[in-house]
């Protein structure tokens, strides 16, 4: 048996000791930590949607009409009216002929590769990829490989190799807009890897969905790309849409495949109906109004134009996630303390959410940050890095 207080207390001396923070409050621009009022620069609620009015009028009403567990999975008796809509309306406002609900993205990235693949597939991935989607290529039993980081030379070699291996199933799946980086990759040119080599292409729009595209549709609007290009498109709804769970998006075909063979989404309970009233409620607020995208976007323009000025180095990241490289783990949880301190919560990302030796304080923007707010933050990295 294993030494679990030894192993503990290395994780310690190495910096790599995850704590949890008590929130005492909702999510917001400002937030409430350990007793502390601090500005709010690390969550996912990149528009403000979690804690918005008519998102949690949509939750209570659902909740009073339709309870709170739903009871089962959704291929006993757990599939709701408003689970169904909310399928229709995703599949639509993504311009695709289907969707289909999870109840987290770390278990719709586990069904597709799963579902898609197993022994003699393989499944490419870009090295920076989330790490649900490394699990998820892992549990498949299929062969994982990995490119360079959005290097689409490194991932047409693997497809080559793959080839020449006899892989009968190819899975290619990326993160659309990175999650520790924030960088994006490039649509265009991965479809046409996958199409000349007969692969599936899968994007994880986790952090584009909302944020980016024309009324926040993603990624695949965003670069222009026509959703037939994509077959498997999956994206959250606990970040940019405030609420929880996941959908992944694609033909009819694959949608019914997933019914029947995704285990991830058998054998489980279904979200509750609360939960996707809440995310419809969403969808309303972005189809009404591109208006929290252009605040973000403005933020985004200003937080980077502040920091060139102040000589902070970014990385290359047009979207809400503008991460500082910092390197040493040690060094990036004593800043995220210091900000702390200052008032500011942004998380230390340290490994192995990321490589060794690239720890960072993973600054995300908002779209109801202030001007003085960005100010106030760049003038306080000033005074520490
Ligand atoms: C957050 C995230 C997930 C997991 O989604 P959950 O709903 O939080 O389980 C998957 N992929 C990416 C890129 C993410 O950032």
């Amino acid at each position: 048996m294993k030494n679990l207080r030894r192993e503990l207390d290395q994780r310690q001396q190495q910096g790599l000791y995850r704590r949890r923070r008590v929130l005492q409050s909702p999510q917001g621009r400002e937030i409430i930590v350990d007793g502390q009022s601090l500005l709010n620069f690390c969550s996912n609620d990149y528009l403000g949607l979690a804690n918005h009015p008519e998102v949690k009028n949509a939750f209570i009403t659902a909740a009073k009409q339709y309870g709170v567990g739903s009871g089962s999975a959704h291929l006993v008796n757990g599939h709701c009216k408003l689970h169904h809509q909310l399928e229709e309306e995703l599949a639509d406002f993504c311009s695709y002929p289907r969707a289909l609900l999870f109840s987290t993205g770390y278990m719709a990235n586990l069904a597709v590769a799963q579902s898609l693949c197993g022994r003699g597939d393989s499944i490419i991935e870009d090295k920076l990829n989330h790490a649900s989607l490394l699990d998820a290529a892992q549990l498949s039993g299929g062969k994982l490989v990995r490119y360079v980081h959005t290097d689409y030379g490194s991932l047409q070699s693997q497809l080559e190799a793959c080839h020449s291996n006899n892989s009968k199933e190819i899975l290619v799946s990326s993160d659309a807009v990175f999650s520790m980086d924030g960088d994006e990759a490039d649509i265009k040119a991965m479809t046409q890897h996958c199409q000349q080599h007969e692969a599936w292409l899968m994007l994880d729009d986790a952090h584009g969905l909302g944020v980016l595209g024309d009324h926040g549709r993603g990624s695949l609007s965003h670069q222009l790309v026509p959703h037939q290009q994509v077959p498997i498109y999956m994206a959250t709804l606990g970040k940019a849409m405030g609420t929880a769970g996941a959908f992944v998006a694609g033909s009819e075909d694959l949608i019914e495949y997933l019914i029947q063979t995704a285990r991830s989404y058998i054998y489980t309970t279904a979200m509750p109906a609360a939960v996707a009233a809440a995310s419809l409620a969403s969808i309303n607020i972005l189809r009404e109004s591109d208006s929290k995208q252009q605040s973000l976007l403005h933020n985004i323009t200003f937080f980077k134009q502040l920091a060139r000025q102040s000589e902070i180095a970014l990385m290359p990241s047009n979207t809400a996630i503008q991460p500082i490289l910092i390197g040493s783990a040690d060094k990036a949880l004593e800043l995220s303390q210091q900000l702390f301190d200052k008032g500011f919560h942004i998380a230390a990302i340290r490994p192995p959410t990321v490589p060794k030796d690239t720890a960072r304080l993973r600054i995300t923007l908002r779209a109801d940050h202030s001007e003085n707010d960005i100010r106030a933050l760049i003038n306080t990295l000033s005074d520490y890095l």
